[in-house]
């Protein structure tokens, strides 16, 4: 087995939008979410965000507008016939620019949206090519011997670009660290749809230090393949971890009541006390079978174990 690194990762910074971590070069278009200022590809310090460039387009188009409104008040007083034109069309145009204004102020957000749209549709195969080469860049990092940093980078750029590719690569650097509770972890965005046992051995980890992390699409994916984890050399271990994880809320037992069934009998005696606890707290609210299995490990093993006597609340 390959030897574990102790590793610090830095939290991941979470943004609104996937997109708002991305940047544009100003003088050759390259789009980079690993850069700061300096282009990777022009080497000048010429990035700027997305939204800053949709914002700064969106400006002067609208300026454009506001001139044009100008322009044609302006030819329209000049050609006036009379004082009371004059006075009409000054009014009127002054009326136009000041709705334009208004308008053009309370549709920013939604016009900048289309910009973004713009921009991306437009440069779609510069923005595929510098993803691309953002992840060229993470994967020399990674052979340099960084592999924190190799993490960090490709992490950036799975938060846009989704192939289970990078996924996989994320996976494969996360298995060859100490994995720790106060590490900044996800599971959902590195979830795929088919078997990869690397996946697995992750959410097993998971199970250990992290279950908060394990929801109901980890829950369904272990569900779906569990044929194949069952095949695995601690395939067992890891569905007992999971189970374990699901026994944290009353939801995933109603969703999931047989995936707890088959491994409640091979659940630590911490989670299956919290089981039981849950189960007697209203055994009207769960499928009769996983009501019948939960009596029966308790009859089993636990009947005359004290802890089992005492009424306490349980915890997660
Ligand atoms: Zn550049």
């Amino acid at each position: 087995m390959m030897k574990k690194l102790p590793v610090l990762l830095n939290p991941y910074i979470k943004t609104r939008h996937p997109y708002n971590k991305l940047k544009i070069c100003r003088r050759c278009n390259y789009f980079t979410v690993l850069g700061d200022t300096e282009c990777p590809a022009c080497g000048k310090s010429a990035l700027q965000g997305v939204e800053q460039r949709a914002s700064a387009t969106l400006t002067k188009s609208a300026w454009m507008t506001r001139l044009i409104v100008v322009l044609i008040a302006s030819v329209g007083i000049v050609l006036s016939p009379s004082t009371l034109h004059t006075i009409l069309i000054s009014a009127g145009g002054m009326v136009l620019l000041a709705l334009l204004w208004t308008m053009q102020r309370r549709l920013t957000p939604a016009l900048l949206r289309r910009e973004l749209e713009k921009l991306f549709l437009k440069e779609a195969y510069s923005l595929a090519a510098g993803l691309a080469n953002d992840r060229e860049t993470a994967i020399k990092v990674f052979h340099e011997g960084d592999k924190p940093l190799a993490f960090e980078m490709l992490r950036e750029i799975g938060a846009l670009v989704h192939t289970d590719q990078l996924r996989v690569e994320q996976i494969l650097l996360l298995q060859s660290f100490i994995l720790r509770k106060d590490m900044d972890l996800m599971l959902d965005p590195l979830l795929m749809d088919h078997f990869n046992p690397d996946l697995v051995e992750y959410i097993g980890e998971l199970a250990k230090i992290r279950r908060d992390l394990i929801k109901e699409n980890a829950f369904r994916y272990m569900l779906l393949h569990e044929a194949h984890i069952l095949k695995m050399e601690h395939g067992e271990s890891i569905l007992i971890g999971v189970a374990g994880a699901a026994v944290r809320m009353k939801r995933y037992l109603l969703l999931y009541p047989y995936l707890i069934m088959r491994y409640a009998g091979r659940l630590p005696k911490d989670r299956f006390l919290r089981l039981y606890r849950m189960v007697q707290a209203s055994p009207g609210a769960f499928t009769v079978p996983l009501y019948e299995e939960v009596m029966n490990v308790y009859n089993e093993k636990y009947k005359w174990d004290e802890d089992f006597q005492a009424t306490g609340k349980p915890r997660g």
